[in-house]
């Protein structure tokens, strides 16, 4: 972690997050507090919370409770009934990439990647365009620009979903286990993406299970079970010498 980072300014904080569907109990009062310029990786079973968690944080999912503190923006208590204008205001910060890429499949990669500067944010599209391309040459793909999806490898799907929610200039990027559907081959070049995207400087929230990326990479992991965080610190603290038990076995049964 650079001393930089050390002493950068929260982001977003988010405090005693809760969320039920139905009777079940998924989000039981997390709090997460993401820097600027850190990667924030968060590691856990599955249907511990995790996507419940990220969805959250960028309005997708609606808590039944805690806040939400986004610096320069919209702080968001969901005690009570959060106006959709404020929610809106909180999804413009960030940009979310998905398991599967969801990109449009009858339009091109450049349509793909233009739609959501053009379309929500009103950029004019010659500008919207132009990034979009110097974007697409940056992860080496700007020659599959007039391309469709289905003519493209996972890999390469999964970089021009990345490169969608770069063009929407977000605060904040969320992926949502950007790699678990792909062929392992092709994990490597989407986890090279990120991780110079984590070097540049982006701020970001992974939910990974690839622990090797997030000890690499992240800045402090977050370990969930059963919609709580268990545990959290550092890479080289929890994957290395974890305190909680749970933490270990889960660490053991995966490693
Ligand atoms: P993780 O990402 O850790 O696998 P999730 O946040 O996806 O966990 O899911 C946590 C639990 O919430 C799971 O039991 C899942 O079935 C449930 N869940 C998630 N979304 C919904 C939903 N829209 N409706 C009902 N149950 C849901």
């Amino acid at each position: 972690m650079s001393e930089q980072a050390a002493g950068a300014a929260p982001l977003l904080a988010a405090h005693g997050i809760r969320k039920s569907f139905g009777d079940h109990e998924v989000l039981r009062g997390v709090d997460l507090t993401v820097r600027r310029g850190r990667v924030v990786a968060v590691i856990g079973p599955s249907g511990s919370g995790k996507t419940t968690l990220l969805r959250s944080l960028n309005g997708l999912e609606t808590p039944d409770g805690g806040r939400l503190d986004l610096d320069g923006g919209p702080a968001l208590d969901f005690s009570r009934p959060v106006p959709k204008a404020t929610r809106l205001a909180l999804r413009d910060r960030s940009a979310m990439v998905f398991q599967h890429h969801n990109l449009f499949p009858h339009r091109t990669v450049l349509q793909n990647v233009t739609e959501g500067p053009v379309q929500v944010r009103r950029v004019p599209r010659r500008q919207a365009d132009e990034r979009a391309l110097a974007l697409l040459e940056r992860v080496g793909l700007a020659e599959k620009r007039d391309a469709y999806p289905r003519e493209l490898s996972g890999g390469q799907q999964q970089r021009v979903g990345i490169v969608r929610a770069l063009a929407l200039q977000p605060d904040l990027l969320l992926f949502d286990e950007p790699t678990s559907a792909l062929d392992p081959e092709l994990v490597g070049e989407v986890l090279t993406v990120m991780k110079e995207l984590a070097e540049e400087g982006w701020t970001m929230v992974v939910v990974t299970h690839e622990l090797q990326f997030a000890r690499e990479v992240a800045d402090e992991v977050l370990f969930m079970d059963r919609g709580v965080v268990v545990e959290q610190g550092p890479p080289r603290q929890v994957f290395t010498a974890p305190r909680e038990e749970r933490t270990k076995r889960f660490l053991h049964r995966i490693l």
